[in-house]
């Protein structure tokens, strides 16, 4: 895995979050993108060389809205940049992990992502995401 690509935020409102982390980070979201596949609306911002996603869910049985019911708002994933999300996938797998996309599917932002249950990340929702370059 190379690095932290982004953090993930689970809101209830995005536009309302829009503006509460422009006032946080001083500059704006550069772009939005909903997933409907996955029943989200999001946006990102940049800090520094460090990336924020907030979350927002489309509809009641987004994977956000259900986040949200249990746990409230908040951190709701951590997201890394992996060279080769395949051999990921399988490495992770033979480790033990439960890997929740076998095969990687489209995400925001122009990646194919997999995530690993949090049951086997100790709580904490991970994201594996290779940049959609090379790859359809
Ligand atoms: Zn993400």
């Amino acid at each position: 895995m190379n690095k932290i690509e982004h953090i993930g935020i689970a809101v209830k409102d995005i536009e309302a979050s829009n503006s509460l982390f422009e006032k946080l980070f001083g500059e704006p979201h550069y772009k939005v993108e909903e997933v409907e596949s996955e029943g989200v609306k999001t946006s990102f911002f940049k800090v520094g060389s460090n990336k924020i996603e907030l979350l927002e869910a489309t509809n009641d049985n987004s994977p956000i809205a259900k986040f949200i019911d249990k746990k409230g708002e908040g951190i709701h994933h951590i997201a890394f940049d992996v060279d080769d999300i395949e051999f990921e996938i399988e490495r992770l797998k033979k480790e033990g992990f439960t890997v929740l996309n076998e095969t990687p599917k489209k995400g925001a932002d122009n990646k194919l992502v997999a995530f690993l249950h949090p049951r086997s990340t100790n709580g904490v929702l991970i994201e594996l995401c290779q940049e959609r370059v090379n790859k359809e």
